[in-house]
């Protein structure tokens, strides 16, 4: 047989997603495992949202959309956008698609020539990585120091810039770190993709998410950079929606058609019933995305300070999203028994095998010395959790 894409081949597969199955599968073979891996609210999708897609579907007329997306739902993402971040996009600017990831793989193939390179701040959330791979681009990476609160400043992302650099991804707030950037970075930020002539890619995803700080959308800051940004967000995350997969982009009509017609040939259009979900969603009572928030930050406090009190592991508090890392590098070359750790996936292992908790190697997000804890599970499971973690690191 002849070769497989060569290109393709060299993609792996989504650590992410592969532990969480893991966790999963060890979990219905009766192992009692606590999972901090998933990176997905533990809530159900809001009563509204539901009733209204089941009334859509005994109503019918559920077959294809326009493969860009319904009008009515870019209207209501119209809306969002004005109402939430002073944002001004007409619904032709606006791009339906199966979850932000999908949103973003459109983003990156859209700005891409073969060669071209792309900014990515690190940690980073690992599909990143690899999208830009598939977009035949060369992802570049500027690590952002813990010491810094894990944001990149403009001087690093200087330093990364090349002839052949296209664009820069920015995800406020993080996954990983719960990094949020402020508005004063944001317009540094913006200055120096202005300055190299970038693009900018912002993952807005878990911008419902935050603790304390302020979501700032970095296209709202000049008209500028509203023309050379690209904003992604989606339901996924703050409406408790990830399998239902509606993401969607507001960007320049340029983008968004050439975007659009990218989808129209490799998907079509998302899920029919999703998109008239996420209708009610953004159209709907807003109440269930702060009683989510209020509890994953209670969440987060106590993750906080609980891993504040086990020895050898550190972490910086998040300001957003749902997720912490802790750092282990105390234990990167020192035996757990008869098992040497040289890295985060051996770490990530030996606390499967030993404690029965499940987390993301931070290798997955660039950065070794880390381990990702998502905290989008039940407080219960987080006290469970951190007890064996804190057993583990008490013995070890
Ligand atoms: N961006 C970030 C930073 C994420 O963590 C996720 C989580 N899956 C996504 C995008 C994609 O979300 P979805 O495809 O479910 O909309
Ligand atoms: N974004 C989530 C995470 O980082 C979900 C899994 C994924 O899509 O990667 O865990």
């Amino acid at each position: 047989m002849k070769d497989l894409s060569i290109k393709n081949l060299a993609i792996e597969e989504s650590m992410t997603l592969a532990i969480t199955a893991k966790a999963k599968q060890l979990k219905d073979s009766g192992v009692n495992i606590v999972s901090f891996g998933a990176g997905e609210p533990d809530f159900n999708t809001p009563k509204n949202i539901r009733d209204f897609a089941i009334a859509r579907i005994e109503k019918g007329g559920n077959g294809y959309t326009e493969a860009s997306g319904l009008l009515d739902l870019k209207k209501a993402v119209c809306q969002k956008l004005y109402t939430d971040n002073g944002l001004s996009y007409s619904p032709k600017q606006i791009v339906v698609s199966s979850g932000a990831k999908h949103s973003l793989f459109n983003a990156l193939q859209t700005i891409c020539n073969p060669g071209d390179e792309v900014i990515i701040p690190s940690p980073y959330w690992v599909s990143y990585y690899e999208l830009t791979k598939m977009a035949d681009a060369v992802p570049v990476l500027v690590e952002a120091e813990a010491s810094n609160s894990f944001k990149v400043t403009v001087a690093q992302l200087e330093s990364a810039v090349t002839d052949k650099t296209k664009g820069l991804l920015i995800n406020s707030p993080n996954n990983p770190t719960g990094a949020v950037y402020t508005e004063e970075e944001l317009r540094e930020i913006g200055a120096f993709a202005t300055k190299h002539d970038l693009y900018i890619i912002s993952d807005e995803i878990y911008e419902k998410l935050v603790y304390g700080e302020k979501h700032i959308s970095i296209a709202s800051l000049s008209q500028d950079l509203y023309d050379r940004t690209i904003v992604v967000n989606g339901l996924s995350k703050a409406y408790a929606m990830t399998g239902w997969r509606i993401g969607y982009t507001a960007s320049s009509v340029t983008i968004a058609n050439v975007m659009a017609n990218i989808q129209s040939h490799a998907t079509s259009n998302p899920n029919t019933i999703a998109q008239y979900a996420g209708i009610e969603a953004l159209n709907g009572d807003q109440s269930t995305i702060e009683e989510m928030r209020k509890a994953f930050e209670l969440r987060k406090d106590y993750m906080v300070k609980a891993i504040s009190e086990i020895p050898n592991v550190s972490c910086v508090e998040p300001k957003g999203a749902f997720y912490v890392m802790v750092n282990i590098s105390h234990y990167k070359g020192k035996m757990v028994d008869d098992v040497m750790i040289k890295d985060s996936l051996d770490f990530a292992a030996v606390l499967i095998e030993k404690a029965n908790i499940a987390v993301i190697p931070g290798i997955a997000f660039g950065v070794d010395d880390y381990i990702r804890l998502s905290y989008a599970t039940s407080m219960e499971n987080i006290v469970e959790g951190l007890g064996r973690l804190k057993a583990f690191c008490e013995k070890y």
